[in-house]
């Protein structure tokens, strides 16, 4: 590659970067922009997650009490309209990935407390602000009218979430930005940055606005490394489901769900009718990224377990792919878009595992920061002008991210197995006071 100039310079070919160089190109035309990608575009979470896409942002009870007061309709305004957002791209730039807005079940579906869990978010979704027509509650026949789950207690209901094949959008978003004009390197990893100029193992580029979008593959970045944690999240696939098999589970309208375990699990109806079925929670000591996960049959079990406690009738069904990757958790439990505007040096993500619908906000924010545009966005209480260190908090050093990771995670693990044991009511009730509920929109605090 040489060494080359381009105004902006963007880490990382996933959803954050490749929004953030189509936002920029669109935008303003004349801006050079390239991409520098290690691997390949949607290599990272970009390409094999869950394909939930959903109008909502991790940690934004947060954003409501940021310091001096926020327009929380705004930050609603703003959150909601990623996916009419993405809607608008898909269309107009002909993007195929297999996009079906059928809404999301967060389901109450294996024991009891899951039921109180549901019921607690759905409270504080109103609470935020949200109404009936954005989050409401379907009781145990109503759950089981959409999805026949293993004990249809209740469900949270959101029209807020889309379905799509991850890397068809990531792939689809790459080459949209290349032929807006925007220089992709791949196999092109950034191995310094200093002074304005980035090096690669084949050349350099040197850009007044350098954007760090690589989220969990942070271990490079000494700055941003103890930011974001890297976390994994793995997945399985059945083989394609009969129309009759399809007929007695029911996702009709490409649904997606979750059941209310303090493990993240998260499932869909995929476009060539296989159940897709994740659950998260693994990290390596010193935050190290992962992204082969053959070799590890046992973890695979764990996630086919939760699916067949879920969806008994699959027990006989083959599943025929499986697969991880690694996102990233944010210190301060909410996700970013932060300019540096005295070095250039911007960021966006955080996004703690929901970055598919978040990566498009974040993304149109940066880029309003970036070209200085007021649309309202860059007044949001993610966007900061400010250095990184100063922006985002540190998670803590090792080895006390190893064990507190460890120790979270395994309180969750004691949790989830009693719960669904049946085990006494007072030691359900003890190890409940570990706080954990179930990932939903707006939830995390
Ligand atoms: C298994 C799994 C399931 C998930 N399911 C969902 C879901 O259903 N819904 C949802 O909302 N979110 C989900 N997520 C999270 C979501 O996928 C991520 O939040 C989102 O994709 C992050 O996008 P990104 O572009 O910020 O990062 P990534 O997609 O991780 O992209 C980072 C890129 O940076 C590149 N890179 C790293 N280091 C360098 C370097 N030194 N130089 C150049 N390039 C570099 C990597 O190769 C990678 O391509 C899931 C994540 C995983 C792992």
């Amino acid at each position: 590659m040489g060494d080359q100039r381009f105004d902006v310079a963007i880490i990382g070919g996933g959803y954050s970067g490749l929004w953030a160089a189509y936002y920029l190109k669109t935008q303003a035309p004349d801006c050079s922009v390239c991409i520098l990608e290690a691997e390949h575009c949607g290599f990272g979470a970009s390409g094999r997650n869950g394909g939930w896409m959903m109008s909502a942002l991790q940690g934004e009870q947060r954003f409501h009490r940021a310091p001096g007061g926020v327009d929380g309709a705004a930050v609603r305004h703003h959150v909601l309209g990623i996916l009419p957002e993405v809607e608008r791209v898909l269309a107009a730039e002909g993007l195929a990935c297999d996009y079906v807005r059928g809404g999301g079940l967060f389901a109450a579906a294996r024991y009891p407390e899951q039921l109180d869990w549901q019921r607690a978010h759905l409270a504080t979704l109103h609470a935020l602000g949200y109404g009936e027509e954005d989050y409401h509650w379907l009781d145990g026949a109503g759950l089981a009218a959409r999805l026949a789950i293993a004990r249809p207690l209740g469900a949270i209901y959101t029209p807020h979430v889309a379905r799509i094949q991850p890397a068809r959008l990531a792939l689809g978003l790459a080459a949209t930005a290349a032929r807006l004009g925007v220089r992709i390197f791949e196999q092109t990893p950034v191995i310094a940055d200093s002074g304005g100029t980035l090096t690669t193992p084949g050349g350099s580029v040197t850009a007044p606005v350098r954007v760090l979008a690589v989220e969990g593959f942070n271990s490079r970045f000494a700055d941003y490394r103890r930011r974001v944690l890297p976390v994994q999240s793995r997945i399985i696939a059945t083989e394609p489901l009969s129309a009759g098999q399809w007929q007695e589970i029911g996702l009709s309208g490409a649904e997606v769900f979750a059941d209310a375990s303090p493990v993240i699990t998260y499932g869909q109806r995929s476009a060539d009718d296989r159940l897709v079925f994740g659950a998260r929670g693994a990290y390596r000591f010193g935050g190290l990224p992962r992204s082969r996960f053959d070799g590890d049959p046992g973890a695979f079990h764990q996630v086919r377990a939760l699916l067949l406690a879920c969806l008994p009738q699959l027990q006989d069904v083959a599943i025929t792919h499986a697969w991880g990757g690694t996102l990233g958790i944010p210190r301060s439990g909410s996700p970013h878009a932060v300019l540096d505007p005295v070095t250039g040096f911007a960021s966006l993500g955080g996004y703690t595992g929901e970055g598919v619908g978040a990566a498009n906000l974040m993304a149109r924010s940066l880029v309003d920061l970036i070209l200085e545009r007021d649309t309202g966005l860059s007044s949001m209480p993610w966007c900061q002008r400010l250095p990184m260190r100063k922006a985002l908090r540190r998670w803590e050093p090792e080895p006390l991210r190893w064990l507190g990771f460890r120790a979270i995670s395994s309180i969750l693990g004691w949790q989830e197995a009693a719960c669904a044991a049946g085990a006494a009511p007072w030691k359900r009730r003890l190890l409940g006071l570990t706080g954990n509920r179930r990932s939903i929109p707006g939830d995390r605090d």
